[in-house]
């Protein structure tokens, strides 16, 4: 059996922690306090670190935590000089009875990967800052393009995948994705959901592939309707890539 529970950090962030009967991840610790007491409080046996990107609140964790757990810190090809196992595009890492496959998808940052798992037909992944619960990360060192590729990456895996990111963000993700689609009535139920669970201060992540398709506009700029409202609103806009950049830059500022 697969346990994945959220830690949460500073104001938004999400530290995703992995327990099989081998062992437990730890994915993204941006700080250590929370993970360390949390492993000793419930005598997790932590077996690895995983890494989706160089940023502080993903990563300022890993000297104290390793200081209490050696372990391996697995990540990309980046500034992070506690990382001691380096990934690329297709490697795999099996750990705790899991195998996880490597995905590059720059954008966000140009080192960003994220870990997928087909899971025995229960698919996981973790995406950090790349794919958000109906948005997407923004574009800090890539170009546009990459970060658009990245997407479409992460939108052919299967449909029941269970997407683990780095921020609660989905209220104000669909704040903006109403603006951008305000015919869509699964965005608006959607939305009306993510409410009421915020209301109650419950995490809205993980969320399914299969629901980001129908809702998630960045993963919609080849939809007949996103693209009209896009070209509407930016003038002359046709292609999937374009649509793309002017929803993310029109995000920016929203
Ligand atoms: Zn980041």
């Amino acid at each position: 059996m697969v346990k994945i529970e959220s830690i949460e950090a500073f104001t938004d962030n999400y530290i995703w922690l992995v327990t099989t009967n081998e062992g437990s991840i730890v994915i993204d610790p941006g700080e250590s306090s929370n993970v360390i007491n949390y492993l000793d409080n419930n005598q997790l046996d932590l077996k690895a670190i995983f890494i989706t990107h160089h940023h502080f609140d993903h990563t300022g964790g890993i000297d104290e935590i390793t200081s209490y757990y050696p372990v391996n810190v697995f990540g990309p090809i980046n500034n992070v000089e506690t990382i001691n196992k380096r990934l690329k595009d297709g490697d795999r890492v099996s750990i705790i009875g899991i195998d996880f496959e490597i995905i590059e998808i720059p954008g966000h940052t140009l080192d960003h990967i994220a870990y997928f798992s087909e899971n025995n037909g229960n698919p996981i992944l973790f995406c950090g800052d790349t794919l958000f619960a109906a948005g997407c990360g923004r574009v800090f060192e890539g170009t546009f393009e990459q970060m658009y590729e990245s997407i479409i990456k992460l939108k052919n895996l299967p449909i029941n995948t269970k997407i683990y990111c780095g921020h609660e963000y989905t209220l104000s993700n669909l704040e903006f994705a109403k603006e951008a689609e305000p015919f869509n009535q699964d965005t608006l139920s959607r939305y009306n959901n993510v409410l009421k669970l915020r209301e109650k201060g419950t995490p809205s992540i993980p969320s399914l592939l299969s629901t980001e398709l129908k809702t998630n506009p960045f993963l919609r700029c080849d939809n007949k309707e996103v693209q009209e409202n896009i070209s509407t609103k930016f003038k002359t806009i046709k292609e999937s890539k374009e649509i793309f950049k002017a929803l993310r830059l029109w995000k920016d500022n929203f």
